[in-house]
């Protein structure tokens, strides 16, 4: 008999006759002797429904307000899967974030989790409910309604997980796992069986959508033990995240591709060549909010250096603004950008231990005739940005250059 947290998203639950499957699944964990905690997003699409009608009346939607009114999708959720359960038999009880006492900082719309009262939730399991709790929200120290980010309903169950010290935190979502790339892109791409929390985290922020990354961090950081599965799938033991060190088996070189068209390139050329230049040109774009990646400097020739960075694609105009007021003040010759670019990634925890993994990766990409624009590198993984038009290309022949279709 386990403590067991399960998390269904917004597909899982975007019909009544699937959150009667919910129930079905739930109650089919409890007969076993279980004790279940379920966190449950809003309905699909309710949470982009929400915000939208909160816009009509303001276009900037007051923080604290928008919190009061996209928090109330979670809510219906939690209240339809306990009066499933009840049909099926099963004692179930619905918690809000406010009423678990999920306490957050009062970021309205991006809160951190801060601590979890796990007094009420552990009152019920012991007298044998099930015990349901709205994703996505808590309450600041004032009592009011918070938001933890889009997709933050995997956090709050990762923390919920971690408060209960559960046995292991299952992410129900509309895939059976974490793939070594998008089966939509290279349909020989294969479920891993595990992957560790590195590359979790860097998939994560390189453009995969399956985890927000903020329930990886957490997840990494307290210990949980965490599961991605189908919720649409009777059988199968999905994805487990694990830490390296509890791995035996060899690991691949590379676990997988992500990729993504978020993001677009900026350069400044020709700016001068001396202390306080990088400040001088990103302190104002990060004063703008602007989230800068992948920042590249030159050698510096004749006095003078280039820049280039990327910045979100929904940000790049205003990005090209700022910068132009730069380029008057630090005396850069041009400022220039493409919005047309994609970034493809490899990742794996193996190229601490394996050399010629970028030479590979460049050579794939040669021998195709995809001309590289940036290239960026961490300990487990290497980007690259490309145009936008190679995109399908580059991952499908680095999958296969890889050997990622392959059983591991
Ligand atoms: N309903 C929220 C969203 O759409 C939270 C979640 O689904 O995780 O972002
Ligand atoms: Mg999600």
């Amino acid at each position: 008999m386990a403590l067991i947290v399960q998390k269904y998203g917004g597909t899982s639950v975007g019909s009544p006759d699937r959150i009667k499957n919910v129930a079905r699944r739930v109650a089919k964990f409890k007969a076993q002797g279980h004790d279940l905690v379920v966190v449950v997003s809003a309905m699909s699409g309710e949470t982009n429904r929400l915000i939208a009608l909160a816009k009509e009346i303001q276009s900037q939607p007051d923080p604290r307000e928008l919190d009061v009114i996209v928090s109330t999708g979670e809510q219906v959720t939690i209240g339809l899967l306990a009066m499933a359960l009840k049909e099926q038999g099963v004692d179930a009880v619905s918690y809000t974030g406010g009423q678990v006492k999920i306490l957050t900082d009062s970021a309205h719309t991006k809160a951190r989790i801060q601590h979890i009262d796990d007094a009420n939730m552990r009152a019920d399991l012991n007298a044998g409910k099930v015990v349901i709790v709205a994703g996505f929200q808590g309450v600041d120290a004032q009592g009011n309604i918070t938001t933890l980010g889009r997709g933050g309903s995997d956090t709050s169950g990762v923390a919920l997980a971690a408060a209960l010290k559960a046995d292991e935190c299952q992410i129900y979502t509309d895939v059976d796992g974490v793939y070594t790339t998008d089966p939509r892109v290279v349909p020989e791409a294969r479920k891993l069986k595990t992957i560790t929390f590195e590359e979790m985290l860097e998939l994560a922020s390189l453009g995969s959508k399956i985890l927000q990354i903020r329930s990886v961090e957490f997840a990494g950081k307290y210990n949980v033990k965490l599961r991605v599965l189908s919720s649409f799938q009777e059988e199968g033991e999905g994805t487990l995240i694990t830490f390296e060190e509890d791995s035996t088996v060899e690991k691949p070189v590379i676990s997988g591709i992500a990729f993504n068209r978020d993001e677009a390139r900026i350069n400044v050329i020709g700016v001068p060549d001396k202390p306080g230049i990088a400040y001088q040109i990103l302190g104002p774009v990060a004063d703008a909010n602007i989230d800068v990646d992948m920042i590249i400097q030159n050698v510096g020739q004749d006095g003078t250096t280039d820049f280039s960075f990327t910045v979100p694609k929904g940000e790049y105009p205003r990005a090209l603004k700022v910068l132009e007021e730069v380029k008057k003040h630090v005396g850069a010759r041009e400022v220039s950008g493409d919005d047309k670019i994609c970034k493809v990634s490899i990742v794996g925890v193996g190229m601490r231990s394996h050399v010629g993994v970028a030479s590979t990766m460049f050579r794939t990409l040669a021998e195709e005739g995809i001309n590289i624009q940036m290239i960026s590198t961490s300990e487990i993984k290497i980007s690259v940005v490309l145009d936008e038009k190679y995109l399908e290309l580059a991952v499908r022949v680095l999958h296969k250059a890889f050997g990622l279709e392959q059983a591991a």
